[in-house]
């Protein structure tokens, strides 16, 4: 880079991209590592042998431009239909679409409204595509207020339940709420929807302005093949769609999606039984915590959020018996768990019982010396 260059600034990265931070959590190798929520089982059997067979016959040719058999796979799996008007748009993880979303709609300089704390990637995707985070508290109950949201009349309203990093569920009435009043599009980010008691996944039949946004990373088992998708009128998914660009779901990753989703005990009866045991493993672990003295907030996702002011100290402690929990600070206040902490959670994943075991041990001794 010469100096004449630097100067005129022709080298420098964009304003949103120069304020950015990388996303660097704490990811130290841990025997017990539940600082994702991912599907701590494994993977289903039917998408391991899927990428095995897949492999020498398709990795030399480019996958198919928007993965049409995907598309297809996931709309007979959710009970939609073409025929009634709903696409389909897939992606690099679920992130992708997100991304593609707000890039689709959101002009610079619009808003995308929220309420937090919710999913970390939402106000960096907002500001890298050049938007503004209209940052909405949650009330003391971890309750989301549709009214404000509908109020703030942004471009873009985004709505996560069960929310990241919370794991609680909004109502249905304050979900439809906002699909019914919001002025822009409305994306509905149902990552743990597989293990949610209420899905409103059906409500893009009944508005051509909500995208409902899943994923393969979470129930599917399927993280490190990163497939998300998007559901949603025509007319919303094809401009997705345009944003995103092609090829975004590579052979092989849409190879083990669509063997997850087919029938049998291997496929996707794997994965409903590992979601429901992810479930009542979750409430174990929750009266488990609750006897510790901790108080998580009511989950609907596979994994726990548990206020406590001792988080960091918590965490570091676990980590050095070799169990990785992700610790959150910095929280708004306004959630009242949350204020009496200090701003500081625990945020604690669902895996087999053998390993909670393992993590309750560790947090015990944590919390003697933390
Ligand atoms: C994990 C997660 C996602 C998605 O992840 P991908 O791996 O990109 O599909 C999306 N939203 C929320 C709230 C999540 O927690």
């Amino acid at each position: 880079m010469s100096v004449d260059d630097r100067r005129a600034g022709l080298l420098q990265p964009r304003t949103a991209v120069r304020g950015l931070p990388l996303y660097a959590p704490d990811v130290a190798p841990c025997a017990v590592d539940v600082s994702e929520n991912v599907n701590l089982w494994g993977s289903p059997p039917a998408s391991l042998r899927a990428v095995t067979s897949a492999a020498p016959e398709r990795m030399n040719r480019y996958p198919s431009l928007y993965s049409t058999p995907l598309r297809d796979a996931v709309l007979a799996y959710l009970g939609l239909s073409e025929a009634n008007g709903i696409g389909l748009v897939s992606g690099c993880g679920s992130d992708d679409v997100l991304d593609a979303a707000i890039r689709a709609f959101g002009e610079a300089g619009d808003e995308v409204a929220f309420a937090a704390p919710t999913f970390v990637m939402i106000p960096i995707f907002t500001r890298l595509n050049g938007l503004v985070p209209a940052v909405l508290p949650m009330g003391p109950n971890y309750e989301v207020d549709p009214q404000r949201l509908v109020d703030r009349r942004a471009k873009i309203t985004y709505l996560c339940t069960p929310n990241n990093p919370t794991s609680t569920a909004m109502t249905r009435e304050a979900v439809e709420y906002v699909v019914d009043h919001a002025a822009g599009l409305v994306v509905l980010d149902e990552a743990y929807a597989e293990f949610a008691p209420d899905v409103f996944t059906s409500l893009v039949t009944r508005s051509e302005r909500l995208l409902v946004t899943r994923t393969f990373s979470k129930a599917f088992g399927l993280a490190g093949l990163r497939v998300g998708y998007g559901v949603g009128s025509t007319a919303i998914v094809e401009a997705v769609t345009r944003a995103r660009g092609p090829y975004k779901v590579n052979a092989l990753a849409e190879a083990a999606a669509v063997a997850a989703l087919s029938e049998g005990p291997d496929a996707l009866g794997w994965v409903t039984a590992r979601a429901a045991d992810a479930v009542t493993i979750r409430e174990r672990l929750a009266s488990a915590l609750r006897e510790l003295g901790l108080e998580p907030a009511p989950s609907a996702g596979n994994f726990l959020f548990v206020p406590t002011s001792r988080a960091p100290a918590i965490a570091r402690e676990m980590r050095q018996r070799s169990v990785l929990v992700r610790a959150l600070s910095g929280l708004p206040h306004d959630i009242a768990g949350v204020k009496a902490a200090d701003g500081h959670a625990l945020r604690i994943g669902v895996g087999p019982w053998e390993s909670m075991e393992r993590l309750l041990e560790a947090l015990r001794e944590a919390l003697a010396c933390a």
